[in-house]
């Protein structure tokens, strides 16, 4: 054993004396909340309940509505809770006023138990009973989520109050310990940084900084006369390189440069925190001045994990826990052996890391005196005594608020404890001993996490090698592509690099593709920048009827090779098509960026869908492409299989210009059509680039044509082609309904029946039920109304709201729309852009004219770009449900709210049109969850998250009624559209004699002959 962990020993030994002194159970509130955390640590449905209905509570006001929830949270409960709580429920609506108090009482107890106080006042008196105890204190302010600059404006404000009270109410206060008293203030605030500023974009950290300085300046100026201590406490990964950045200009910054009294968090459970601690560490010494780090394992572990396998990241944070304890003590030796530039101060809870620290520092001769441990407010309190006992300088993190907002806070705070792997489980609550808890954190790594970390394949290159996804479970999943993380200041760059690279590229020309030839004629398309109306990005031929006879002839010869080429190899192709876009994927984002209008991320979200669809449907193709015994019976084999259908028309819109031209394309291909391929107009460079992609692929000849033209000329003649026989098309209902129309005529000659794959528009409602969460449902709704100006199928463009919440919902609404980054997308963390042309432009500005007289304009930005089409954000309130602006679709940056009085209304009003495309509801009653899934008619019906944003695989897209013809894009049963079924039954049995075996399948019926 080494000295040192024969030290860290001896002394973890002495704090578990020292605690057991004072012996504690996990939770010092004994009673109702002692039984919660028992039952929740034993059951982990009861557990995901519990924190649920702690989170609903706070926002619930009538006491009915309090044990209607309790009701609907727990009597399904197959634990000794559920008797009690069915007898509770029962008592409770007789005398539902008292029962609904006596509940909020108890979880309030709760909610107490971690938060020091409502208000400056009156978190003064736990401050003063932890003087005495010789215990420090960090305060932070609890708050709502900020959803607007008002909002976070209010929060600055609230941070110089509590300063000046805090500075007021402890004068001469003086340090505990005495020595090393110059470098920690007794004044000390925890600010965070993401509540100063409610437009944080991790792809534009620039913007953040700048609107954060001057937020700050004042509050870093008044806590330095003060004497005040400022900490910048680290939130989720989203945000922690731009509050790095942040703190460096700061701090770098003259005024403060020579001000020592300021700290930032480090999170050892991330991967690159040696990095960044290593660089703030240089950063100091450059600096010249001394500086804080507030060393932790990180609160946000299961959110980062969540998060990054939802978008298919490398997650930052270790996976297994001892990875963030070894990493915890890596960062203290960093610390410490720099303690002449930082000082080290250590935020934890676990005996072993704080023991190590203190082993640590005396093995490198640092006097205790210089560096301090830090604990949460409400937890491991004989953990402090046995610090304070010890002569260590302890400091408690203090949150104060009211309760309702704290709750977010509150429930990380029971996560944190009933956890698994949590030291304060173990030790308060199962009793491990102690040579078990002080054991070397190496020693417990498990073997993988020594190099082979599963998820630090890059997630750039993670999904295609030899044309297969790595990471391709076997059997019908689908692991999606992963989407570009602009957290990373290389990939910031790549952007850049890439706009600027598009930029020097624009102007080109693009001719037509039939039958492998490049075709130019006459006429060309002339495609802009909508942000700059003067720019043009490029000139694509546009073909006549001419063309689009020979485009039919091509695909049609074509056909006859392609139907029969093996479904693998149709595979293939698409894989190398996704491949290319992935090697192409910045310079394809940026080109949407100019071509359409997309800000970064949505530009980075249609590539990633197209790749999505192409190997979606490659994979789909190899299930659904062998021919499948229908039944197993003696004496007869039937074998069912796909043909393909023939010439296909593809026909797509301009708002998604990658992603749904290439989800048809892919899927007529891989099914073994031949395609001609119309983008629209506006988007017609990105269509170029398509072709460009599936010819470096190595499509054959007319098996794809790239056609771009007048609609209303050029497609209007192809749909009506006798030899045209699936139309696959996404756009307006108007031409939606021409298409149906059309293709139920059957023309001479005509020898198929037209099959049409339509997807139209839709008229998207939101719900906000009474107790749904603002903080979500806020930003979610704003997301969902104007991401992408609007322009989205999916978009919401109407907002129902429950008349119990309807001011409070309005207030945070309005405020938040008022805070909306508008302007040219170039720009990274741009989120409303320009609207697509002249055409949209003057439409939508019609529409907000009719919408003035038909109810209350209640917000329209003013700010926004003179040139380019840019609309401004506009809402509407008083909106009647009958009126234009209700019913018919804007496609743009404008939402009406209605105003409802109960939930029968709200999902009434919801169904009351004409579409059924996609819809939204936000609620925490599991009954009301139940009966929107059941009634809300749309065709994706999205609860508790944005309505827009469909993921291929996880969320096949698409609706019916006047939505479209009720097909699923990126669904398992997409391709089924372009193809024909066929089953061919043999009789096997000669003379009472047949095989007992028949073969899985034949590969004879692969081809349509
Ligand atoms: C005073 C103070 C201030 C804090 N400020 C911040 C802050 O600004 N930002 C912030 O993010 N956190 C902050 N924390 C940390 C956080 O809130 C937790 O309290 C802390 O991470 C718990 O660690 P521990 O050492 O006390 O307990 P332990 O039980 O030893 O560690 C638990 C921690 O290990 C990590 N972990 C759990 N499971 C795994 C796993 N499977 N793989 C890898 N790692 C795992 C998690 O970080 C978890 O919180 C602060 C903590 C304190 C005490």
């Amino acid at each position: 054993m080494s000295l040192l962990q024969a030290e860290v020993e001896r002394r973890g030994e002495r704090m578990f004396e020292l605690v057991d002194q004072h012996p504690e159970s996990l939770f010092s509130k004994a009673g109702f909340y002692q039984r919660m955390m028992a039952l929740s640590m034993r059951d982990e449905h009861f557990k995901v309940q519990l924190f649920r209905f702690v989170d609903v509570l706070a926002s619930l006001r009538r006491s009915g509505d309090i044990v209607q929830h309790l009701d609907e949270y727990f009597t399904d409960m197959r634990n000794g809770f559920a008797p009690l709580v069915r007898t509770g429920v029962r008592v409770a609506k007789i005398v539902p006023w008292i029962s609904g108090q006596l509940l909020r009482w108890n979880v309030s107890g709760m909610a107490r138990q971690f938060i020091a106080g409502k208000n400056p006042d009156d978190v003064m008196k736990t401050l003063r009973k932890r003087r005495d105890q010789k215990i420090g204190f960090t305060v932070d302010l609890l708050g709502e989520a900020v959803v607007s600059e008002k909002e976070a404006d209010e929060y600055a404000a609230r941070c110089l109050e509590l300063l000046e009270h805090l500075a007021d109410e402890t004068q001469g206060w003086t340090d505990p310990l005495g020595d090393g008293a110059e470098l920690f203030p007794v004044v000390n605030l925890s600010v965070k940084i993401s509540a100063l500023y409610s437009q944080m974009n991790p792809a534009d950290p620039a913007d953040a900084i700048a609107h954060l300085a001057p937020k700050l300046r004042p509050i870093l100026r008044r806590a330095r006369e003060l004497g005040a201590f400022i900490n910048f406490d680290m939130e989720s990964y989203a945000h922690k390189n731009t509050t790095l950045e942040l703190f460096k200009a700061l701090f770098t910054d003259p005024e403060f440069r020579d001000w020592p009294h300021a700290g930032i968090v480090i999170q050892a459970y991330l991967r690159d925190a040696e990095k960044d601690l290593l660089d703030l560490i240089d950063w100091g010494r450059a600096r010249g001045t001394r500086f804080t780090v507030r060393l932790v394992k990180g609160a946000y572990w299961d959110y980062e994990k969540i998060k990054s396998r939802q978008n298919g990241w490398s997650v930052p944070v270790y996976l297994q826990k001892p990875e963030s304890d070894v990493n915890f003590e890596t960062l203290t030796r960093i610390l410490l052996e720099n303690e002449s530039i930082v000082t080290a101060a250590f935020g934890s809870h676990n005996v072993r890391s704080i023991a190590h620290a203190q082993a640590l520092a005396d093995e490198l001769g640092i006097d205790r005196s210089r560096f301090e441990f830090q604990l949460l407010y409400g937890m491991a309190g004989p953990v402090k005594r046995a610090l304070v006992e010890m002569d260590y300088r302890v400091r408690e993190y203090c949150p104060v608020g009211e309760l309702l907002p704290g709750m977010s806070y509150l429930v990380r705070r029971l996560l944190e404890n009933t956890s698994n792997e949590g030291f304060l489980r173990a030790k308060f609550s199962e009793n491990v001993s102690a040579q078990e808890l002080l054991r070397d954190p190496t020693d417990l790594l498990p073997e993988s996490a020594n190099g082979a970390k599963d998820f630090e394949i890059s997630g750039e290159d993670r999904h295609l090698r030899d044309g297969a996804p790595l990471d391709m479970p076997p059997g019908d999943t689908y692991e999606n592509a992963p989407l570009v993380n602009f957290v990373y200041p290389e990939n910031q760059e790549r952007m850049h690099a890439a706009l600027l690279h598009v930029r020097s590229q624009l102007g080109q020309k693009y001719p037509l593709v039939i039958d492998g030839e490049k075709v130019w004629t006459d006429k060309t398309i002339a495609s802009i920048n909508p942000s700059a109306p003067d720019e043009v990005v490029g000139h694509v031929a546009e073909a006549g009827i001419p063309e689009a006879e020979r485009a039919v002839r091509a695909a049609r010869q074509a056909f006859e090779k392609w139907s029969r080429t093996p479904f693998e190899t149709r595979a293939r192709l698409l894989e190398r098509a996704a491949d290319i876009m992935q090697r192409r994927r910045y310079d394809l984002s940026a080109l949407e960026v100019y071509e359409v209008g997309k800000a970064w991320a949505e530009a980075d979200g249609d590539i990633r869908e197209a790749m999505d669809f192409c190997l979606f449907y490659a994979q789909q193709m190899r299930l659904i492409g062998r021919p499948r015994l229908t039944q197993h019976v003696l004496g007869e084999e039937s074998y069912q299989h796909y043909w393909p259908r023939g010439v296909a028309l593809v026909i797509a819109p301009w708002n998604f210009p990658m992603a749904i031209l290439t989800g048809m394309v892919s899927a007529a291909l891989v099914t073994g059509n031949t395609v001609i391929m119309k983008p629209a107009e506006p988007a017609a460079v990105i269509g170029a680039m398509l072709m460009e992609i599936f010819e470096e692929a190595g499509i054959p000849p007319g098996v794809l044509n790239f056609l771009p033209g007048k609609g209303s000329v050029m497609g209007a003649h192809l749909v009506d082609h006798k030899d045209v026989d699936v139309i696959a098309f996404t756009g307006s209902r108007e031409v939606g309904l021409r298409i149906w129309e059309s293709a139920g005529k059957t023309r001479e000659g005509q020898r198929e029946l037209k099959r049409v794959i339509c997807e139209m528009g839709g008229k998207n409602a939101i719900i906000i039920d009474s107790d749904a969460d603002l903080d979500e449902a806020i930003v979610d709704t704003i997301y969902s109304a104007f991401g992408y100006q609007g322009q989205k199928c999916s978009a919401c463009s109407r907002l129902i709201v429950l008349e119990e919440n309807y001011p409070r919902v309005m207030e945070r609404l309005l405020s938040a729309a008022a805070s909306l980054r508008v302007g040219n997308p170039e720009e990274p963390g741009i989120t409303v852009g320009p609207v697509i042309d002249k055409t949209a432009y003057e439409r939508i500005k019609e529409y907000i004219e009719i919408g003035k007289g038909e109810a209350r304009l209640a917000f329209q930005r003013q700010d926004v770009p003179e040139k380019g089409f840019f609309i401004p954000p506009t809402i509407f309130t008083n909106v009647h449900p009958d009126t234009r602006i209700a019913c018919e679709e804007i496609f743009g940056p404008v939402l009406s709210v209605i105003r409802v009085r109960d939930l029968d209304d709200a999902i009434y009003v919801a169904n009351n049109t004409d579409y059924a495309l996609t819809s939204g509801f936000f609620s925490r009653s599991p009954a009301n969850i139940e009966r929107a899934k059941a009634e809300i008619v749309a065709g994706n019906v999205y609860i508790n998250r944005s309505c827009t944003g469909a993921v291929v695989g996880r969320h096949p897209f698409g609706g019916f009624k006047m939505s479209g013809g009720g097909t699923k894009a990126g669904g398992g049963d997409y391709l089924l559209n372009f193809l024909v079924p066929r089953v061919v039954t043999e009789n096997i049995m000669r003379h009472g004699f047949a095989p007992e075996e028949t073969p899985p399948y034949r590969d004879e019926f692969l081809v349509r002959r």
